[in-house]
């Protein structure tokens, strides 16, 4: 039977990238609701190729606009808007599988329903599970949602680790630590005086993933590595002392498990998130994502180093954030955001990024993050301290 699909963030990387796999196979997949913010026409190009049900835009203005355009070009398609329609077709009854991909803490809301309503939550959208790590996974666990992660690495990790890793204790003890994976991001083996004066334009040109413009910022700054590294604490129940982070800049090992015999599982691929979209909608069966085979005559070399820390502090104020718990990685992550916004609109430097982070860790109140109240209160204090800094 054909499994029912809402695609948050659908006019995004992730989102394309989900609607490209789901269209190679129609006998198995029909798309429910497609959701977007602002961009009018693309979301017109998608619903006309996959024909929704439901198409929502978070902006009133633009969901109006799409309606109109719709109803010019003769699709059927009902337009919802705001913020509560994103929850809505999130945890609708038809569905099946919810693809978060909304960038940011704005998916937080719409992922959180779909957990709550017991869907299969495929995770491309780490900032909310950064911010919400324990209720988002009580979540999952009361509801009988399963979680999957789409960002490569933690699937990587997903595809190598033992079955029942986190239930079976026998399992846990197999493994010896988890090796995440990172590019290193344009600016590898760069000093901190070159990465001052680097431009968005620099910035955003990633060497081996073509993303979205944030997560572009955040492989720059490692900032990327460390969000990851919080979400992994979150997926796969581990401190954050077991894993360590490896430089790989090829993007060929999306990641690795290291067990206690010497063993190294690793995933690889070419850098192409269709890969892990397709695991997880076909999972625990896999399907053809449209992604070429790995050719190891021309990836004959791989290389591997360690982060430079001094350059990248990123990675040290995610582990202290999630060290610390509460509120601090709500902090972290809303300070990023804003900062990463700062800096695409030219209004603080590159390395400003990592300095208002760490400001924002240390002058915001941590609290224990129990309700989605105190998350939401923790990021919009955050963000204020943050814009207040920049404007000052
Ligand atoms: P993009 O910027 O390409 O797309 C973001 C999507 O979110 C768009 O559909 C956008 O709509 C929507 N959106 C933006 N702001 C809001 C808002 N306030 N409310 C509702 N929807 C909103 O991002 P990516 O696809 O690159 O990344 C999406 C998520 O996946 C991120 O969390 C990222 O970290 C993660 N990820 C991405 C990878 C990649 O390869 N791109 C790899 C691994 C993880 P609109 O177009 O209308 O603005």
């Amino acid at each position: 039977m054909s499994q029912m699909i809402t695609v948050l963030g659908a006019t995004g990387s992730i989102g394309k990238s989900t609607l490209d796999v789901l269209a190679r196979h129609p006998d198995n997949y029909q798309v429910f609701a497609l959701t977007a913010n602002t961009q009018v026409d693309s979301m017109l190009q998608l619903c006309l190729v996959h024909r929704p049900q439901y198409a929502v835009m978070v902006d009133e203005k633009s969901a109006q606009q799409l309606a109109k355009k719709m109803a010019d070009n003769g699709c059927a398609v009902e337009v919802l808007a705001g913020v509560d329609a994103l929850c809505q077709v999130a945890s609708a009854p038809e569905v099946d599988q919810v693809m978060a991909a909304i960038v940011g803490a704005a998916g937080l809301l719409p992922t959180l329903a779909a957990a709550k309503s017991g869907k299969r939550v495929l995770l491309a959208n780490k900032e909310a599970l950064v911010m919400s790590g324990q209720l988002f996974m009580e979540a999952i666990k009361e509801n009988n949602a399963m979680l999957l992660p789409i960002d490569s690495e933690h699937n990587a990790i997903f595809q190598s680790l033992p079955v029942n890793f986190k239930e079976d204790i026998n399992a846990r003890k197999q493994v010896r630590n988890i090796l995440l994976t990172a590019s290193g991001g344009p600016f590898r083996g760069w000093d901190l005086q070159q990465l001052r004066n680097v431009t968005p334009a620099q910035a955003v040109k990633h060497p081996n993933w073509s993303m979205g413009q944030k997560i572009s910022v955040d492989s720059a700054s490692l900032m990327n590595k460390g969000l990851e590294l919080i979400e992994a604490c979150w997926l796969f129940e581990v401190q954050a002392k077991q894993i360590d982070i490896l430089v790989h800049p090829e993007s060929i090992i999306h990641s690795m498990v290291q067990y206690v015999d010497g063993s190294v599982m690793a995933q690889m691929g070419n850098p192409d998130m269709r890969t892990p979209i397709a695991y997880g909608l076909a999972w625990p069966q896999r399907m053809d994502s449209g992604v070429a085979s790995l050719d190891f005559l021309t990836h004959s070399q791989l290389n591997f180093e360690a982060p430079d820390h001094s350059v990248f502090p990123a990675l040290n104020l995610s582990r202290q954030a999630f060290e610390e718990g509460g509120t601090a990685a709500a902090i972290l992550n809303a300070a990023n955001e804003v900062a990463v916004a700062a800096f695409l609109r030219e209004q603080i430097p590159f390395t400003a990024i990592t300095d208002l982070i760490d400001a924002a860790l240390n002058h915001c109140k941590f609290e224990s993050a129990d309700s989605i109240e105190v998350i939401l209160a923790a990021d919009a204090s955050a963000r204020r301290f943050v814009q207040g800094k920049i404007t000052a």
